[in-house]
């Protein structure tokens, strides 16, 4: 049994010249990363930053550059293969105009993994059962997946990735198009599916809300890896290097020294009315508060 879900080693991807006229995009750059298994892991970054193409590569649809992967003991493609990972895919909302009910799409989860001539046995349609009693849609099992709400959708599509019975879970940006009520009930199912499943659970966003609602670690992503650790370690000054590329893509390359206000040592910081966080009157906020 190995005792890491992933292990990446010194892993690089570069997406190759397209023509004439386009360069190569370095995509990742030297990404060494252990997730153990269990773990609920939230990797967060910039748009850009290589969130998609890390998951591709541990999904064996891409191949490194440079560096290796192993999934579960296996080759990402071997352990795909095996029905050990489930993938929830990004942009989920665009797949509304399949013309699919509920019960249909969630097969689709089990299917992949037979040959042409092959059907659907005993143990896979009782999976698929409980995969959409998972996430409570049984009552909507013969709905078009046109017609649910955001927050629905999602959940048939995290029921299709369950339906093989995988080891690990991957979830790509899956707050996006959904309302708050439904990111809090997706919070919930995360750490439901992890705490009854024994499901390692990787969810890549770059929504910090999400990583705060599920993920028990964190990695921060800007085509290197600049921080992995517990989601409290997570300091104002990493999310200003790691998001400083999607600043630079507004305002201009610019540099930033953020802080947290305890550790604000800047007298001029401590005045009142400087306009910044840092001037809140309370008396933890005088910046020599340890
Ligand atoms: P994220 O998911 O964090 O938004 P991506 O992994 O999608 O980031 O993209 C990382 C970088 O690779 C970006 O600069 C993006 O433009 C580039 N990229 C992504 N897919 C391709 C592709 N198929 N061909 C060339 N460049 C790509
Ligand atoms: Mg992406």
């Amino acid at each position: 049994m190995p005792t890491h879900a992933i292990e990446l080693d010194h892993v690089s991807y570069t997406y190759p010249s397209t023509g004439i006229g386009t360069s190569p995009v370095a995509a990742l750059q030297d990404i060494t990363l252990q997730v153990d298994q269990s773990t609920k892991l939230g990797i967060l970054g910039p748009n850009g930053g290589g969130k998609s193409t890390l998951i591709k590569l541990i999904l064996g649809i891409l191949k490194p550059t440079a560096g290796k992967i192993h999934v579960l003991g296996e080759s990402p493609a071997a352990a795909r293969k095996a029905g050990l990972v489930g993938y929830l895919p990004q942009h989920i909302q665009s797949h509304r105009d399949w013309p699919l009910s509920v019960q249909q799409v969630v097969e689709l989860g089990c299917t992949s993994k037979l040959k042409p001539w092959q059907r659907l046995s005993a143990q896979d349609q009782q999976a698929i059962r409980s995969a959409i009693e998972f996430v409570e849609m049984q009552e909507l099992i013969d709905r078009p997946i046109a017609a649910l709400s955001g927050g629905q959708l999602q959940r048939v599509m995290i029921a299709r990735a369950i339906a093989c019975q995988p080891k690990l879970l991957i979830l790509d940006e899956p707050t996006v198009g959904v309302d708050i009520a439904g990111q809090q009930r997706f919070g919930n199912l995360i750490n439901t599916l992890h705490r009854e499943l024994d499901l390692t659970i990787v969810v890549v966003t770059h929504d910090m809300r999400a990583i705060a609602a599920v993920a028990d670690r964190v990695a921060c992503l800007s085509r290197t890896l600049h921080f992995h650790d517990s989601p409290d370690g997570l300091s104002p000054a990493v999310l200003a290097q790691v998001f400083a590329h999607d600043v630079a893509g507004v305002f201009g390359e610019i540099h930033i020294d953020a802080h947290r206000a305890q550790d604000c040592d800047d007298p001029e910081h401590t005045q009142t009315d400087c306009g910044c966080p840092h001037t809140d009157q309370s008396p933890t906020s005088d910046g020599g508060e340890q």
